[in-house]
């Protein structure tokens, strides 16, 4: 059977999980012109898309059976399973020719069960985790790293065009996530080197600032020194992303390259760091947050340091 290319005004949207991310980009799905229905583990954090005119269902399966297209945005690899394979999970109420998007940033290995267990329903699934954080949501400019039925992923080209500046397929199942934690294991040492670089500039004796605007501008340049590095200065801790969900994300690309027999020593160092960071109170932090424990390491009080 051909899959039908959304459309909005005629596809209907089901969104599941409405935090940070998924509240901007099913936002912009009903910005485009899609019907949805929404659900969340806590009903207030999907306010501001009822009253954009979402629909709300109480499960996950509710979710699937008003809904021809359903999109997942959760937490871990535990609450996709949960939401999509369990017993009030979304493959519950599916349908053969639904489509079932995981942008969970989540395992491959989870990607590859999810499809195959869609294809005894006669569901499509995609695997689609997204880079550009929470300002990449709310403008809608994420990288979306896609992996699962080309056919399905093609189906749902206007809806990777609502939230995304880059829509890039990777392969078949799991090829989506595999992709992202690529993307994580650049993130990793790169934050390092943001935090590092700062606490030079200030034992230095250096404006920040001032810092920031020359090195920003050469070969270092990155979205990571230019939004979080400029938090990191403003002291401003609050997520964006949790530092628990980046030590997920770091668990994963740890367990795949284990597997692969792959010695990763930057990507081993960056998680046992973020670890001592959760140990310490931080873990529902934004991941700059890693300043402030390499800061301590060389007894420097950033919150409080003089100008
Ligand atoms: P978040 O704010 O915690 O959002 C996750 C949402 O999913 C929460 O609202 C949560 O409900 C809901 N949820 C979790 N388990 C559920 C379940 N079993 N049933 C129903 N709802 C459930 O996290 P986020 O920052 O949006 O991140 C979501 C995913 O995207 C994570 O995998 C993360 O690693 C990834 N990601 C995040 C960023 C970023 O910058 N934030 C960037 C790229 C990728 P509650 O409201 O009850 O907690």
């Amino acid at each position: 059977m051909a899959i039908q290319k959304v459309a909005p005004g005629e596809t209907r949207i089901g969104w599941i999980g409405t935090g940070v991310m998924g509240s901007s980009m099913c936002g912009h799905l009903i910005d485009a012109g899609f019907h949805a229905t929404v659900c969340n583990r806590t009903k207030d954090k999907a306010a501001c898309l009822l009253d954009k005119g979402a629909q709300w269902a109480d499960t996950p399966n509710a979710v699937a059976e008003t809904s021809d297209a359903i999109f997942t945005m959760v937490s871990f690899p535990a609450d996709v399973r949960h939401v999509i394979l369990g017993p009030d999970g979304v493959l519950a109420g599916c349908r053969e020719g639904h489509l079932v998007v995981d942008m969970t940033t989540s395992e491959p290995s989870l990607a590859v069960e999810i499809a195959e267990a869609a294809a005894k329903v006669g569901a499509y699934t995609v695997d689609a985790p997204v880079s550009g954080g929470d300002v990449g949501a709310r403008e809608a400019r994420l990288s979306i790293m896609i992996g699962g039925d080309k056919e399905a992923v093609d189906a749902l080209g206007p809806c990777w065009e609502a939230m995304a500046k880059t829509i890039g397929y990777q392969g078949g199942p799991g090829a989506g996530q595999h992709t992202k934690m690529i993307n994580q294991t650049l993130l990793t040492t790169t934050m390092i080197g943001v935090c590092e670089g700062l606490l030079y500039a200030y034992k230095a004796g250096l404006d920040l600032e001032t810092v920031m605007k020359s090195v920003a501008s050469g070969a270092v340049g990155s979205w990571l020194l230019s939004n979080l590095g400029v938090r990191i200065i403003n002291n401003n801790f609050d997520p964006g992303f949790f530092v628990e969900h980046f030590i997920k994300d770091m668990g994963i690309a740890l367990d795949e390259s284990k597997r692969m027999g792959l010695s990763m020593p930057g990507l081993a160092l960056a998680h046992q760091l973020y670890l001592s960071l959760q140990a310490l109170g931080h873990g529902r932090d934004g991941i700059q947050a890693l300043h402030l424990a390499l800061a301590a390491m060389s007894n420097i009080d950033w919150k409080n340091r003089k100008p």
